[in-house]
């Protein structure tokens, strides 16, 4: 749906001054310059490339940077004088400033905010014109400024003309600094919100647009799209304040925006918008700019190279890229690595302090206090001589200084408990890096350990410090050859022993059973960390041992699995399972507890309580930081994954079976784990372990066996199962005549209730695809064969005869007990059944089905008996007649339920009605909406799609309703296009559509648009002997669930060769063999690349691959980032030759619209859309929508 702000009536635009803004003084100017050539400001972007090149003068007055300014270097700026506005003789003295972006003027020189801002890439000459005045000319407007003298002037024109050269030469183009949205001429920004807002005191509206860590203001719409604009609020300095119902206020240091919005409603929207904006300019730059503000740690620590943007929060030192690469090699319980500017949560304001307050240069003074300037790094060191370098300085602690108390462990101790009730946090990084003991006792009852004594005193800084440094490993002199981190130290020593039965130890999962005779009696010890088996208890030398710290996971068999009853599985980092096994269950259960206790840290300790299959250490990246993976505790229990995941102190349990997606990717490399607000990926250690855990998971997350609760859950703890198919018979079959009744086709149901057992998750009903009966029928089958049934069968004679009780009231009381007594997923299952029957009947002379019939179709099933007397159905028919007593049902919703689905009926019987095809063959056509030229309200046509309706027809049907003449070389095309336009791809002229629109995503929606390139693409194919393509192009990875990306590096440089079979890439251009190589007819090729990603080029391709059959979800995506327009043109079309076979463009476009006959149903195209996209959400959505204004559908019919 587009954003309604964007059609508010346009305020009138009166002439003459404007009320002062805020009171202080007027921010805007009124220039009148005719607005010209309004029509040709869309231009079409030639083949020519764009001058790359950033002009900075050699002459030029170029000042020092104002310290507010943004990151742009400013390539001049000075005072000029301004045409006066019209019905002024006065020029108007102007503060001038030219960046790369931008040329805007201000009221004077200390003034933030500009009176106009002005793209550089929307001018298009710049032109002296005598008497030291010259123009600066855009599509529409002209800016005339008189300098102080002509030299001066000369300047100017100098610097405007080199820098907006490639502009007047016909290609107008966006320059990268702009955010990348170069393929939608119009608009220069990607907005996350835009559209009318009145500023207080200014009795207008202005147009305001929220586009990534800034806010632009506009006198209007067209000013928007034409990209001349008053000013830019930079979000990092913001902060926005709800002030009444609705008004806000934008406040900066140095003006305050109080804005007024037109509802409620929207004011919530537009602070939420400036709120992100903040939290994204805030995330990008605000920890950094702090962390900086202490002058040594603009340098990295370890090499000097300049603005270095991670840390080692633990060891408190500020590094480069490259460097924190090494760190992080070094492991987490070494040095914590995380980013300046993308970490943002673990930035709390204690941290930042610690880092000002210390320094890489004090710091190194401890660090590096005797490093030989052989060892020393520079920026330019290579990765080895790095990864020397800090493996040297912070896990062996070579060139540390060391504190005098070092190697007196007791005195050590003793200094850190003094010194942390001091604000010294230097000394006490020195001690703990020396030897002292984080965790060490303090002697004192109420304050056990020094962070306890740190906070007793108030020092939150030692706090801070200590906080991330409790399980951290120590500098250890001695070289040891394992470059293998040690996770974490156990906490408590523990020692066991006993007999247990032992196989060999195998490399490979354990899948067969193994027989008594396979194991051997050996005599097993836990001792100071290692698990030791002897081969009796007289032996002194062990047979073999594991250390704690190489054991990643235990896993708890079922009984009887073994010849042994009692077995469990422990997997060492080498990549071997260990099996032992016992008959006594006690004997077992304190072996693994016992076991499990050497290798968990204390911090996840909670695990030891629950009964676990599994147990173990994992890597993981959520949704909060994708670069790392950090290590989380997890034990899985039943079909929950409970979890302690790093710098967290809670417990996180994960209900596996109400997952909304659970897969493996990256060749089994990551599972990925899909809940509602966010994305876990998993991966294992080694191969072994996480292999036993992918089985395990995802047995967990299946239905467990054909029980309600052993289902696959909704978050309300509904079957899947129960809840799909409810939906789709509410969507699609109340009007369908003996619902329920009917049968359906027998091998259909099954396979439908195959799939729902296999994975209910994956399942999606769609309209055309599954047939009404069969729904219901999998549904009744799944009640009649699940096992207890819905009433529980132990409970199900209670329920059989409630229906004798005389009294209503007393009867009812009684379901409301016996319903109080179902288990959880019982009862929320029964009343969602119970509602969902009850609207069947209330529609019984559509469907034929009333309460009567209902109750002799389900008493049987869900009672799971022969039917043969009615009491079931009595039971069924008065839960369904007292539906709202028993329920305790909420009448007013109830009503809105009724309405909701008396108005889906409407919109379905208006679509049966007046559908010229069959309404067998209607069963496919799906409505959608689709736009014209653009994204918004007005330009929105609902079109039915036939299945057989191409890209080419959709785009005729859209131009008939709007009456659009098609001249020659216009090329209009039908978009497919990501919502923040970020990406784009024109559907080929014979695509066919519905599946286009199965597979969009909710952030993505179909536009009908010239194609401008189209005349350039064809000229340049007409060019080309053969169709094949090669170049270097920058590539970067990304592998993709659900649009969430796992973010695999950046872009790198790569040699592709294109050819009429397949795209491969290659390290070099050298290379003999392709690092990967694809089929050019999977690949789907969209223009443009998130900005995101930060594409070191706006001339991105994303290349989506994935074969229409897969059935998953997941797709592979990756990056093609060209260095030219030209350059990614001239891909973008070979990559189009090559899919549709030369016929890039109908031979004879009038032709194809003339044969289309005409659908008889276009006029009623502005019924709004119904189901259609099988998201359950969006169909809920559609619906509210319908219910909120049920009458405003059949407006226009
Ligand atoms: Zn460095």
């Amino acid at each position: 749906m587009a954003d309604r702000d964007v059609f508010l009536p346009v305020p009138g635009w009166g002439k003459g001054r404007y009320s002062s803004l805020c009171s202080d003084d007027e921010l805007l100017d009124d220039d009148n310059e005719p607005i010209s050539n309004r029509q040709s400001s869309w231009q079409d972007y030639g083949l020519s490339t764009l001058q790359e090149s950033v002009y900075l003068p050699v002459t030029g007055r170029v000042l020092a940077q104002p310290p507010r300014d943004g990151p742009s270097p400013v390539l001049k700026m000075g005072w000029l004088d301004k045409n006066p506005p019209q019905g002024s003789l006065y020029y108007q003295r102007r503060w001038v400033k030219l960046d790369v972006d931008y040329l805007r003027y201000f009221d004077n020189d200390k003034e933030v905010y500009s009176k106009r801002i002005i793209p550089t890439a929307a001018i298009t000459g710049v032109t002296n014109v005598g008497e030291q005045k010259f123009e600066v000319v855009t599509t529409n407007r002209t800016f005339l400024f008189r300098a102080e003298s002509d030299f001066e002037r000369n300047e100017w024109v100098s610097v405007l003309q080199n820098f907006t050269r490639g502009h007047q030469e016909g290609s107008r183009e966006i320059t990268s600094s702009v955010p990348h949205s170069s393929m939608t001429p119009g608009s220069p920004l990607t907005p996350e919100k835009h559209g009318y807002l009145e500023l207080r005191g200014l009795r207008s509206k202005l147009y305001t647009v929220v586009s990534g860590d800034k806010v632009f203001l506009y006198k209007n719409m067209e000013d928007y799209r034409l990209g001349i604009g008053i000013t830019s609020i930079d979000m990092n300095v913001g902060n926005v304040k709800d002030t009444d119902r609705r008004s806000f206020d934008l406040t900066t240091p140095y003006r305050i925006f109080s804005f007024l919005a037109d509802s409620e409603q929207h004011k919530d929207q537009w602070v939420e918008a400036m709120r992100e904006a903040i939290g994204e300019a805030l995330s990008n730059s605000e920890v950094a700019n702090q962390i900086w503000a202490e002058p040594s740690n603009g340098c990295c620590a370890d090499c000097g190279a300049a603005k270095p943007e991670w840390a080692a929060i633990n060891l408190c030192v500020v590094v480069c890229k490259r460097c924190a690469g090494e760190h992080r090699g070094l492991g987490p319980s070494i040095s914590k690595v995380r980013s300046l500017k993308m970490d943002r949560r673990v930035w709390t304001e204690e941290l930042i302090q610690v880092f000002l307050l210390l320094g890489n240069e004090r710091l190194n003074r401890f660090w590096a206090a005797n490093v030989p300037p052989s060892e020393a790094l520079s920026p330019t060191s290579c990765s080895e001589d790095r990864r020397r370098f800090v493996s040297s300085k912070y896990r062996q602690g070579k060139y540390r200084k060391y504190h005098p108390l070092y190697g007196n462990q007791e005195e050590l101790n003793n200094a850190l408990c003094i010194n942390v009730q001091c604000s010294d946090v230097l000394e006490t990084l020195c001690l703990v890096f020396c030897g002292a003991d984080v965790n060490c006792s303090t002697g004192q009852a109420d304050c056990p350990s020094p962070l306890a004594l740190a906070l007793a005193h108030n020092q939150k800084l030692q706090a801070q410090f200590l906080s991330h440094n409790l399980n951290t490993e120590l500098p250890r002199s001695e070289v040891t050859g394992a470059m293998e981190p040690q996770h974490y130290s156990p906490q408590h020593p523990v020692t066991h022993n006993g007999f247990l039965f032992k196989t060999a130890s195998m490399a490979r999962p354990i899948t067969e059973r193994k027989a008594r005779e396979e194991f051997s009696r050996r005599w097993c010890m836990l001792n100071d960390g290692n698990f030791s088996y002897y081969e009796s208890d007289k032996n002194s030398t062990p047979n073999g041992t594991l250390k704690s710290t190489e054991i990643v996971c235990l896993a708890v068999n079922t009984p009887e699995r073994h010849g042994y009853d009692h077995t469990f599985e422990l997997y060492s980092d080498s990549e071997r399972i260990y099996l032992f096994g016992t008959d006594d269950p006690d004997s077992h259960r304190e072996w693994v507890k016992s076991i499990t206790k050497t290798f968990i840290p204390s911090n996840a300790e909670g695990l030891l309580r629950l009964a676990f299959e599994r147990i173990g250490r994992l890597r993981y990246k959520d949704g909060l930081n994708l670069q790392s993976p950090r290590v989380g505790w997890f034990a899985l229990v039943g079909s929950s994954l409970h979890a302690y995941l790093e710098d967290s102190v809670e417990e996180e349990e994960i209900h596996l079976r109400k997952l909304q997606e659970l897969s493996i990717q990256q060749e089994n490399e990551v599972l990925v784990l899909v809940e509602r607000g966010r994305t876990l990926y998993i991966e294992g250690e080694k191969k072994l372990d996480f292999q036993g855990w992918c089985v395990s998971v995802q047995r967990a997350a299946g239905s467990a066996g054909d029980s309600l609760s052993q289902q696959q859950l909704t978050e309300t703890d509904i079957p899947v199962i129960v809840d799909r198919c409810i939906d789709y018979i509410t969507q699609c079959g109340l009007t369908s005549e003996g619902i329920y009744r009917k049968s359906g086709v027998n091998s259909r149901v099954a396979a439908l209730c195959e799939a729902f057992r296999r994975d209910a998750r994956s399942v999606r009903l769609k309209e055309g695809e599954h047939q009404v009966d069969d729904v219901s029928n999998t549904l009744k089958r799944f009640f009649r064969e699940s096992g207890e049934g819905l009433f529980a069968i132990q409970a199900a004679s209670a329920w059989l005869s409630t229906p004798v009780i005389p009294e209503e009231s007393r009867k009812i009381c009684h379901y409301q007990l016996l319903l109080s007594q179902l288990p959880r997923v019982n009862k929320a299952t029964l009343r969602a059944l119970v509602n969902h029957l009850y609207c069947v009947q209330r529609f019984a002379e559509l469907n034929q089905m009333n309460l009567h019939n209902l109750a002799i179709v389900f008493g049987p099933t869900l009672f799971q008996s022969d039917g043969k007397d009615y009491t079931a159905g009595l039971v069924v028919e008065e839960l369904i007649e007292h539906y709202t007593d028993v329920f305790e049902v909420d009448e007013m919703q109830l009503k809105r339920q009724l309405d909701e689905i008396t108005a889906i009926i409407k919109v379905r019987e208006k679509l049966n009605h007046n559908s010229s095809v069959p309404a067998s063959g209607s069963a496919g056509d799906f409505i959608c909406t689709v736009y014209l030229e653009e994204k918004k309200e007005t330009t929105e046509q609902h079109v039915k799609i036939p299945g057989s309706m191409t890209a080419a027809e959709l785009t005729c049907e859209i131009l008939d309703r709007r009456k659009i003449q098609v001249r020659e070389k216009d090329y209009w095309s039908c978009w497919e296009v990501s919502q923040k336009e970020e990406m784009e791809r024109p559907l080929h002229h014979l695509e066919r559509v519905l599946p286009i629109i199965h597979s969009l995503g909710t952030d993505s929606h179909l536009l009908v648009k010239k194609h401008l390139a189209m005349e350039a693409i064809r000229i340049y194919l007409a060019s080309k002997v053969d169709v094949s393509k090669h170049g270097m192009v920058k590539f970067r990875e990304e592998r993709s669930i659900l649009g969430l990306g796992l973010n695999t590096g950046s872009f790198h440089d790569r040699y592709f060769i294109l050819s009429t079979v397949s795209l491969r890439m290659y390290k070099e251009v050298r290379s003999n063999r392709p690092e990967r190589e694809w089929q050019v007819k999977n690949l789907r090729v969209y223009l443009g690349i998130k900005k995101k990603l930060r594409p070191p080029t706006c001339w991105g391709l994303t290349v989506i691959n994935g074969s229409e059959k897969q059935e998953k979800p997941e797709r592979q995506q990756w990056y093609l980032c060209c260095d030219t327009q030209t350059e990614m043109r001239e891909w973008f079309s070979t990559f189009l030759t090559i899919q549709c076979d030369g016929n890039v463009w109908p031979a004879d476009a009038v032709q194809t619209r003339v044969t289309r006959a005409l659908p008889a149903d276009t006029r009623h195209g502005n019924v709004a859309l119904i189901p259609l996209r099988g998201s359950e959400n969006e169909m809920r959505n559609s619906v509210a929508a319908f219910t909120a204004d049920p009458l405003g559908l059949f407006r226009d019919v």
